[in-house]
This record gives C-alpha cells, sequence and structure tokens, in this order.
C-alpha cells in the first residue's frame, strides 16, 4: 500500500501548494480502500474551505479535433499572458476508451506540463464514469485550495462523459471541425446546448476559410436556443493552437461569463445546484454499493438474477425481492 500521511499533513501540504502533496492527496481521493475513504474526508473537509475560488472550465470535442494541442496553447497563453496557475484533469472512464487515459501519453503537452504554472494530473485508469466523476470533483478542490485559479477538466466528446463535466464546471468549451462533412453532424444536439463556447479549431493555412464559414453557421444554429437561465448566449470563435491564434478571444468570453453570471446571480447559484447533484449522485452510488454489498443479496443475487434472465422473475418483482432482505 501506498505510503499515507495524517489529514493534517495532506492539508497543510495542499495548502502550501506542494506538488507532491497535492498529487498524493489526489490519489488518495481516487482511492477506493474504504480506510482510505475515510481519510480522503478528513482531508476534504480541511481544504473546502480554501476551495472554490477557480475558474472550472470543461473542454470535450471529438478525438482528433485537437484538444491536448489546443490545452497546451491556451494553458500556455492563460499562463503567460494572464499570470494564471492552471491546473489540468481528465476524465476519461476507460469503459468508453479502450487503450488507457486520455492523458496517458507522455508526449502530450509537453511544454505545459514543463511549466511550474500549470498541473496536469491524468485521468485514473480502470474506473467507471461515476468512479472518475466523483474524483474529479475532489481534485477540482484539491486543486483549487492548492491555489491553482483557472481548472481544466477535459473529456472525449463521446458518450456521456461531457454530461458529468457540464455538472461539475462553470464554463463549457465544445471544441469543434470545420469542414468534415455536414457541419452539425458527428456531435450530438444535446451537447451543442451544453455549450458555453464552441471553438472552431485548426483554423489556419487551407483550413481558415472552412473554419470561418464553419464559425457563422454554428453561431446561426446556436440562436436557435432559447437563452437559458445563465441569460449567456454561446460564443463561437475560430482558433489555431498551431498559429496560437484565436485564443484571446476565447478567454473574453470566458471572463465575459463570469462576470454576467457573477452579476446575475446564476454562478453561485449554479455551484450551488451542482453540489446538490453531486451529493444525490453520491447518494444513488452509496445506496447502490451497500445494496450489493449486502450479505443477504449477495447470497441470494445468482439465484434471482438467473430467474429473471430467463424469464422466470420480472426484474420488478426480484428487485423488490431483493430489497426486502434488506429489512
Ligand atoms: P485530440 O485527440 O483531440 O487531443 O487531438 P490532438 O491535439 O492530438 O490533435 C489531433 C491532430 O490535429 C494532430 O495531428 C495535431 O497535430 C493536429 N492539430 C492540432 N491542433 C492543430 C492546429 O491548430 N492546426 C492544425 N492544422 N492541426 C492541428
Amino acid at each position: 500500500m501506498p505510503k499515507r500521511f495524517t489529514p493534517d499533513e495532506y492539508a497543510a501540504g495542499v495548502l502550501s501548494g506542494n506538488r507532491v502533496l497535492l498529487s498524493r492527496a489526489i490519489t488518495l481521493a481516487e482511492s477506493t480502500l474504504p480506510s482510505d475513504q475515510a481519510l480522503a474526508h478528513a482531508v476534504m473537509e480541511q481544504v473546502l474551505p480554501h476551495a472554490g475560488k477557480s475558474i472550472r472550465i470543461g473542454i470535450t470535442g471529438v478525438p482528433g479535433v485537437g484538444k491536448s494541442t489546443f490545452i497546451e496553447a491556451f494553458g500556455n497563453y492563460l499562463l503567460e499572458q494572464h499570470g494564471k496557475k492552471l491546473a489540468v484533469l481528465a476524465i476519461d472512464p476507460t469503459s468508453q476508451r479502450t487503450g488507457g487515459s486520455i492523458l496517458g501519453d507522455k508526449t502530450r503537452m509537453e511544454t505545459l506540463s514543463a511549466n511550474p504554472g500549470a498541473y496536469i494530473r491524468p485521468s485514473p485508469a480502470g474506473k467507471t464514469l461515476g468512479g472518475v466523476a466523483r474524483s474529479t470533483r475532489e481534485s477540482i478542490l484539491l486543486c483549487e485550495a492548492a491555489g491553482f485559479d483557472v481548472i481544466f477538466v477535459e473529456t472525449v466528446g463521446v458518450g456521456q462523459s461531457e454530461t458529468a463535466v457540464h455538472e461539475m464546471v462553470d464554463f463549457f468549451l465544445l471544441l469543434m471541425l470545420a469542414g468534415a462533412g455536414d457541419e452539425l453532424q458527428g456531435i450530438k444536439k444535446g451537447i451543442m446546448e451544453m455549450a458555453d463556447a464552441i471553438a472552431i479549431t485548426k483554423a489556419d493555412g487551407a483550413n481558415l476559410h472552412a473554419a470561418t464559414s464553419a464559425q457563422a453557421e454554428y453561431q446561426g444554429a446556436l440562436h436557435l436556443f432559447p437563452l437559458g437561465a445563465s441569460k449567456w448566449s454561446p460564443k463561437v470563435t475560430v482558433c489555431s493552437a498551431y498559429e496560437k491564434t484565436g485564443l484571446a478571444p476565447i478567454w473574453d468570453a470566458v471572463t465575459e461569463y463570469v462576470t454576467l453570471t457573477q452579476q446575475n446571480g446564476y454562478f453561485l447559484q449554479r455551484r450551488q445546484e451542482q453540489n446538490l447533484h453531486w451529493l444525490r449522485h453520491s447518494i444513488r452510488q452509496q445506496l447502490e454499493e451497500r445494496f450489493y454489498q449486502h450479505p443477504a443479496v449477495k447470497v441470494q443475487w445468482e439465484t434471482v438474477s438467473g430467474q429473471v434472465t430467463q424469464g422466470q422473475k420480472s426484474p420488478f418483482a426480484a428487485a423488490a425481492e431483493l430489497f426486502d432482505l434488506l429489512s
């Protein structure tokens, strides 16, 4: 078992910005060992009053859209031009993507990871979306307590991880490619509806023209969505990570969004709603875990699930029967 510290040691290390302790605290938050969970809760309790002060940005897009190249360029821009401290976290449940974690490849984001103002944390391997989502939430708080004032949460633009990320960030940035056939294909409408900004990537060289026409097209499409509770109208921009162009307008959109929603109260309201969402989410998860770990359920599971598989018992009746075992 890896070395463990006391809650005070973890908390003091995180709050002083010690990266080794921050990484250890995140590892602890990712652990599923029951003894680690109690320790992790004690650490979180101590750091929580110091968390919450960052801007949390979700970044999504299909594989190949240029996410890691963009994050490196945009991240360096924020560090160099705005003096930000940036943490990059990833949600990449291996159940959805074979071949390891999204940030596992060491060649990704080389200059960013070498920058002392940046902290890059790969997605934990071998976990379900629920597990990754929970530990990413806690990692955000730990990074905030360690003094990072911008947090990127990266996810691949497939499956359900966008919804989970959307529930843990303030601003949701969707990266899209121009000229990949029908402009609105390949990405679900639901994901576009979540976006606070869409950035058309690779707007350089021969791609530039296609990117600007895609920009107009997406901006038109987004106008069809009704204005949400934030009162923010999503922006569409073009950028090139290669040429480092179009990065300032994206940051402008983020800061305008934050100013608007802090003024109209939506920023805080949404964070409160997100906290409630994760409370409910944790309760569901813990109920389920406790249910399956209950000794009586374990004994009966094979028989009852077999009866359901064979059509001898309805799933509803079987669930009720198993629940009765708990009382
Ligand atoms: P990810 O899978 O979304 O993380 O995408 P990557 O960042 O790995 O990029 C996918 C491919 O697009 C790579 O071959 C990059 O070199 C290329 N690419 C990324 N950004 C740009 C850009 O700004 N302009 C151009 N022309 N190509 C880019």
